[in-house]
């Protein structure tokens, strides 16, 4: 089966489960958007009053800023994935409980196994508290953390809400800033995997040497 069969198959799991919380004040699930196999995944915080509408994540302002700060490093939309924390939309938008994290973190979690990103990029602090509990998103933004997840290691690049960069240029510049620094780290994760792979090519060769 691909990953998209996969998303597919557990995004219908979880329009059928009665116990999710908020299912009944929402209007739609929000699962989550974009490419299946993206080295890139981005964990928003909830649906707010668009994305509860229809049924995607990042739909509204804040999506239209993410949108602007991708297309500014080169990458479209379309070609990351995108979910949240949480898949219903609070009342009134207020935050995510904590009882609320817990009862859709099978399912993110499920969604993290199946894109299997190279890199998450958390925005906001609830999504950054799911990898880095107790710091602060001031004094970690744009820094990438390696960090073990699952006995795998994966990389977190903890970024602030594009929500609360529309209400603070100074946010807006220091999101832009850390944005313009996806490429390279991207490119050194993918320099290090070939590294990796090429002295394992280079391990086997020796053994097969030794054997002769
Ligand atoms: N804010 C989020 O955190 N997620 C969305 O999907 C939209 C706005």
């Amino acid at each position: 089966m691909n990953r998209q069969k996969f998303l597919d198959n557990l995004k219908k799991k979880m329009k059928a489960d009665v116990s999710l919380p908020l299912r009944k004040t929402a209007l739609n699930l929000v699962f989550g958007d974009g490419k299946p196999d993206s080295e890139i995944l981005f964990i928003g915080e909830g649906p707010g009053y668009w994305e509860d509408v229809k049924g995607v994540p990042f739909v509204g302002n804040a999506g239209a800023l993410l949108n602007q700060l991708l297309l500014k490093i080169g990458i479209q939309r379309k070609d990351v994935y995108i979910t949240n924390i949480i898949h219903y939309r609070t009342p009134e938008n207020r935050d995510p409980t904590e009882s609320e994290i817990k009862a859709f973190k099978k399912y993110l979690d499920e969604i993290i196994r199946i894109i299997d990103p190279k890199i998450i990029v958390t925005l906001g602090r609830f999504s950054m508290s799911k990898f880095l509990p107790g710091v602060f998103i001031s004094s970690v933004h744009g820094k990438e953390k390696l960090v073990e997840w699952e006995g795998k290691q994966i990389v977190i690049v903890p970024m602030y809400h594009p929500a609360a960069a529309l209400r603070s240029s100074e946010v807006k510049l220091k999101l832009t800033m850390d944005f313009e620094r996806l490429p390279e780290i991207l490119k050194n994760i993918s320099e290090n995997d070939d590294k990796i792979k090429n002295d394992e090519i280079q391990k086997d060769v020796s053994k097969q040497m030794n054997l002769i």
